[in-house]
């Protein structure tokens, strides 16, 4: 399936989605992201790239992805029917791939042997040192420390995929010191290397990239329900880190004004506890703001600093969101909720207990959502659930939270 580019009129010729986006990047970059949107632009534009993607995308992503009727689960909730997007059926268990195998190809044809990455939990530098094995490009990922000691399962396949994983001392030794690592290593290494950015995050082009690269997600969605349900969702529910799966799947969705379109950030501890990922929910510390490249909804403290954040799943703890998102919400075409660690552990329980399916913890948070909503409304309603990943890489985290 070909992914077509330009459907919205957003970003804008500078990238901005509104008040959002933009490219604020030292000055060394603009030149690279410059090169970049014309790379980006023209092999879309190119039949022959196009065809490659899809036809990786259906001999080795395991595309399209089947959607399941969680038919226990609506009975149990007496309410609407939840339908699951199962994107943890794709090769490597989530959606990441997605946007690592259009990104390494893209490397690839601009001639740059060299793929630096940064990764949290692990999952994007997995999906980044699978393409790169695949496309057979040098795959160098940075990783905060502190990270590492916590993932080592992941640290080790990346290892075993032929990437070379740079732990990152700085800062809280975690998410955000590893992307200003990857990004010091781009500006120094700007001619031969390509920076693949895990979520729809970063400066103008990224976010748009991503979207699209992640926007198969919804165009075989939106086929699949029709062909299922007989109809349009009235709902697409997904859960919000950087914001790539769900705006994969919105993006399809937008101009069918029927179909709310809901996103599902990290509540941790809960609102009030300060203690949560949730950008736009706790004005506090949650306003407009830049980090990595680009104008959003940044966590900070009272001077501006980054603040901490917190979530069970290491997916969704990140300061700040994808602009797109941030313009969505301000032009009320897409709402967004949060759910608890709590909320998000519960609702994990109950798809394995019903359907016999163990989510990712972040797709969890989208799970617990449909679980609140099903249950107001009619029998004949549709909910829509993005399942991002599966659950194995969380089994740690769950059988200690659970005391198991
Ligand atoms: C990384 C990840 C997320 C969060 O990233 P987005 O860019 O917001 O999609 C969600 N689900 C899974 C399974 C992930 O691995």
């Amino acid at each position: 399936m070909l992914i077509e580019t330009n459907t919205t009129n957003v970003p804008d010729a500078r990238g901005y989605y509104g008040d959002f986006g933009g490219r604020y990047v030292p000055e060394t970059l603009i030149p690279a992201l410059d090169e970049l949107i014309a790379a980006y632009n023209e092999a879309m534009a190119d039949a022959a790239f196009q065809n490659r993607l899809a036809h990786l995308h259906a001999t080795y992503t395991g595309r399209p992805t089947p959607i399941s009727y969680a038919a226990r689960l609506s009975e149990q909730l007496g309410g609407a029917q939840i339908y699951l997007k199962r994107e943890d059926l794709a090769h490597t268990g989530a959606h990441k791939i997605n946007n690592a195998l259009g990104q390494a190809l893209l490397a690839q044809r601009m001639g740059k042997q060299r793929i630096v990455a940064e990764t949290g939990a692990g999952q994007h530098g997995v999906a980044s040192a699978t393409a790169s094995a695949l496309l057979g490009l040098e795959c160098i990922v940075y990783m905060g420390s502190v990270d590492m000691a916590r993932q080592q399962p992941n640290v080790f396949r990346m290892k075993l995929l032929g990437a070379e994983v740079r732990p990152v001392e700085s800062g809280s030794k975690t998410l955000k010191d590893a992307i200003n690592e990857a990004i010091r290593d781009w500006v120094t290494n700007v001619r031969t290397t390509f920076y693949l950015l895990g979520s729809a995050l970063g400066p103008h082009p990224y976010p748009m990239m991503v979207r699209d690269f992640q926007s198969v997600i919804g165009t075989e969605a939106r086929r699949q329900i029709i062909a299922m349900a007989g109809k349009l969702p009235d709902a697409c529910i997904a859960c919000v880190g950087g914001g790539s799966n769900a705006i994969g799947m919105f993006h399809a969705f937008r101009n069918d004004a029927s179909v709310e379109l809901i996103g599902v950030e990290a509540g941790g501890c809960g609102i009030n506890s300060h203690q949560h990922a949730s950008r736009f929910a706790d004005p506090s510390v949650g306003r407009m703001g830049v980090l990595h490249g680009a104008r959003s909804f940044v966590m900070q403290t009272p001077d501006g600093q980054i603040a901490d954040t917190h979530s069970i799943s290491a997916g969704l703890d990140y300061a700040s969101v994808g602009p797109e998102h941030a313009y969505l919400r301000q032009t009320e075409r897409a709402f967004y909720t949060s759910a608890t660690d709590e909320e998000a552990l519960s609702a994990l329980q109950s798809l394995a207990q019903t359907e016999g399916i163990i989510p990712a913890l972040e797709s969890a948070h989208a799970v617990a959502e449909a679980i609140k909503r099903a249950p107001t409304m009619p029998k004949d309603a549709v909910l829509l659930v993005n399942l991002s990943g599966r659950g194995d890489k969380d089994l740690d985290t769950v059988m200690k939270a659970l005391k198991l």
